[in-house]
Parts: structure tokens; C-alpha cells; sequence
């Protein structure tokens, strides 16, 4: 039975707990570690260790090498740091081309979009109706003056793994660079960077199981980047500023404990977000899973509801104790379509409709079914009030952006 405050927690692609072990670390590092890394004396060299410490197990997670492990602010920092370090410093090349695709994060979207603004012509690729980049669309967008390919690794909406390795190829033939916003995949899949073929991949400490605030970006040793911030000559004149040690420390065990328990904690989520699915389909009619049957993230779903709008019945399943999202985190509490489902070329009521599920480490069985037992009752609810409204209102021009 579950009590008045019992709390479910099911939006791990926004955020994930931070594991007891990464607690206890940052705790002991912020208490002990107080030496700034870049101190000759014994303080700030006991600091560095630390920091070269969590270096090689971020490295290990992804397969790189720790002096190519820049640490970050988080996934937004890195992503900005790959963008706009690589375009400023192919700049002088007369590269001033960019090609994305159109189901990154805001991280990358509007990244891109303030460097259009300064005079580089930017091509986002839609994906397929399946929420795929196919390789042969990247293809047909890259050209000679094109400087960076950047394309997620997983999308954070619907999970959909994308095709790095065959467009990174494409991109490396013609002698662009290649970044990929690993957020959403580090810690849940295998990430090998030499197996993706890219030249920068961003992650974030708190998508597995770290502290917010801290993340990294790896960088393939001679890859041309400038540095975004200016100052110290700190990850290698790469990101000035001293770093955050505690928070640095915090990522080095979440990796390190990411890495011990992929293939673990993989196999439960994928079972426990098939049984989401199977559950829901079968108990509520009107749904459909986008971006079923493709190569996705385990923990993560996106569930269609005919005739009803997200973000009520994200709020309803709130008041029943459930945390879900209706997209990315930073859009919900808005009406707007999902820019994701809205690529993928659904139509308008579709874009509006979608639940993000996303299930983790701690996420049970009990849950799940909990979930599914209360969907179908809400759903009636929130359609019959849908219903009786004496003529569903047009979506108003800016729901309806084309
Ligand atoms: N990229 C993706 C795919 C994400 O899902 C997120 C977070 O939602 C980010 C980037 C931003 O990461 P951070 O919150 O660490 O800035």
C-alpha cells in the first residue's frame, strides 16, 4: 500500500540520486581537500592527485586517455566548450559551416544558434520518423567550408541511440571535426570513444549518479579547440579557472561506480522499462511508444496519449506521487511541442502528448506496477474533461510553429 507521501521517483534523464559512495567522497574531499590544484606546496599537490585520480576513472568509463579528460561545470558547459572552441578555431580556415541534427538538447540548439547569429550557417538534419539521424542525411549536409559535425550520442526525450560511428566517418573524410553529447549515454551503454570515432564527447556528473555542477569534455589529443573562458592555464590551458575539486572527486566514483555496474544495471532498467511499456499499452488504450523498436537507452520511454495533453497528466501523476517529465526538463512548464517529436515530423497533437519515463538504479518493480495502475484511471479523467469542452480550442500560432 502506498502511504499519502510515498514519493516515486521516474525522471532519471533529468536528474539521477547521488549514489551514498559519491556522498561520502565529496563530503571527505570538501572537508579534506581544500589545497587549490594548482599549489606547489603539499596542499595543492595532494588536491591534484585527487583530480588526476578521478581523470583516469572518467577516461576508463569512455575508453580515452585522462590527459584528454577536460573537466567542465556539467554537460552545457562541455557541449558550449566543443562548439564554440572547435568553429572559433577552424574560423581562420574559412570553415564557417556547422551541421547538427534537429533533436539535440538546448545545450547544442542554442549554442548553434548564437553562433548563426554571428555569421555561421548552421544545417540541423531531422531525424527520421523513428527520431534516427540517417547517415545519408548527414552526408547530403556537409560541405568543404563545414567545420564541426555535432550529433548526440542518445536523445534525451525518447532514448533513441543515434549512428555516431557511420556519420563520424562520413565527417572525417571530408576533414570535419566530430563532437558528440554523450549526456544521456555515459553510464547507461558502453561509450568507447575510439569505437564513435569522434574528436569531443561531452558528459554530466549528474546524469549517473554525481553531484550537478561538474561534468567533462574529452578531447582527442590534437583536436584544435580554443578555450571558451580565459584566465589560468588550468586542464591544460583548456578551462581556466580552479577546479572544483570535491565536485571533481564526486564524478571520478560515479564513473568508476557506472563502469562496475553497467552491464547490471542495463539489463534491470531494460526490463523494468519494457515492462513500463507493456504494461501501459495493454491497460490504456490510445498510446503508442515513439521511438519503439529502435536501438534506445535502457532506462528511458516515451509514451504517447491520445487526447490528452502532457503536461496535465504530468501533473496529475505528481499529485498521485509520481515524478515524470514531459520532455527535457528545461522546457517543461511550458505548452510548447516537443522540438524533438515536432522533428520527427508527428503531427501537432502528437508533439503535445508524449510522457518521458525514465526509470534507474534504485527504480523497482513495485513501481512500475504502481505506475500502470494508476495511469489508466487519470487518463479517462483528464480525456473526459478534454471531452466535454464544447469545441477543442486551435492550437494557437505559437503551439502551431511550423
Ligand atoms: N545534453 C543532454 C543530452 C542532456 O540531457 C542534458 C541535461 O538535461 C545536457 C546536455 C545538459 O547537461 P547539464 O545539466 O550537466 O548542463
Amino acid at each position: 500500500m502506498r502511504g499519502v507521501r510515498a514519493r516515486t521517483y521516474l525522471d532519471h534523464n533529468a536528474t539521477t540520486p547521488v549514489d551514498a559512495d559519491v556522498v561520502a567522497a565529496v563530503s571527505e574531499a570538501m572537508r579534506d581537500e581544500f589545497g587549490n590544484a594548482s599549489s606547489v606546496h603539499h596542499f595543492g599537490q595532494r588536491a591534484k592527485a585527487r583530480l588526476d585520480e578521478a581523470r583516469h576513472e572518467v577516461a576508463a568509463l569512455i575508453s580515452g586517455a585522462a590527459t584528454e579528460v577536460v573537466f567542465t561545470s556539467g554537460g552545457t558547459e562541455s557541449d558550449n566548450l566543443a562548439i564554440r572552441g572547435v568553429a572559433e578555431a577552424l574560423e581562420p580556415l574559412g570553415r564557417r559551416h556547422l551541421v547538427t541534427s534537429a533533436l539535440e538538447h538546448e545545450a547544442v540548439l542554442t549554442t548553434m544558434r548564437a553562433l548563426e547569429r554571428r555569421g555561421w550557417r548552421v544545417t540541423r538534419v531531422a531525424p527520421d520518423r523513428h527520431g534516427v539521424v540517417q547517415p545519408d542525411a548527414i552526408e547530403a549536409a556537409l560541405t568543404d567550408d563545414t567545420a564541426l559535425l555535432s550529433l548526440m550520442h542518445a536523445n534525451n526525450e525518447i532514448g533513441t541511440l543515434q549512428p555516431v560511428a557511420a556519420c563520424a566517418a562520413l565527417a572525417h573524410a571530408r576533414g570535419i571535426v566530430v563532437h558528440t553529447d554523450a549526456v544521456q549515454t555515459v553510464g547507461k551503454v558502453p561509450v568507447d570513444v575510439r569505437a564513435l570515432d569522434v574528436d569531443l564527447l561531452s558528459l554530466s556528473g549528474h546524469k549517473l549518479y554525481g553531484p550537478k555542477g561538474v561534468g567533462a569534455l574529452w578531447i582527442r589529443r590534437g583536436t584544435r579547440l580554443l578555450p571558451t573562458s580565459t584566465g589560468g592555464k588550468q586542464e591544460r590551458s583548456r578551462r581556466a579557472g580552479t577546479e572544483n575539486v570535491p565536485g571533481i572527486v564526486g564524478l571520478g566514483v560515479a564513473a568508476r561506480l557506472a563502469a562496475t555496474r553497467l552491464a547490471e544495471d542495463a539489463a534491470a532498467q531494460t526490463r523494468l522499462r519494457d515492462m513500463l511499456e507493456r504494461g501501459v499499452l495493454a491497460r490504456v488504450p490510445g498510446t503508442h511508444v515513439n521511438g519503439a523498436d529502435q536501438l534506445r537507452v535502457p532506462n528511458t520511454t516515451s509514451i504517447g496519449f491520445a487526447g490528452v495533453e502532457a503536461e496535465s497528466l504530468l501533473i496529475a501523476l505528481d499529485l498521485e506521487g509520481f515524478a515524470v517529465s514531459t520532455g527535457s526538463a528545461c522546457s517543461s512548464g511550458t505548452l510548447e511541442p516537443s522540438h524533438v517529436l515536432k522533428a520527427m515530423g508527428l503531427p501537432l497533437h502528437d508533439t503535445q502528448n508524449a510522457l518521458r519515463i525514465s526509470v534507474g538504479r534504485h527504480s523497482t518493480e513495485a513501481e512500475v506496477t504502481a505506475l500502470t495502475e494508476v495511469l489508466p484511471a487519470i487518463v479517462q479523467r483528464l480525456r473526459s474533461l478534454t471531452d466535454r469542452r464544447p469545441s477543442a480550442a486551435p492550437p494557437s500560432p505559437s503551439q502551431g510553429r511550423a
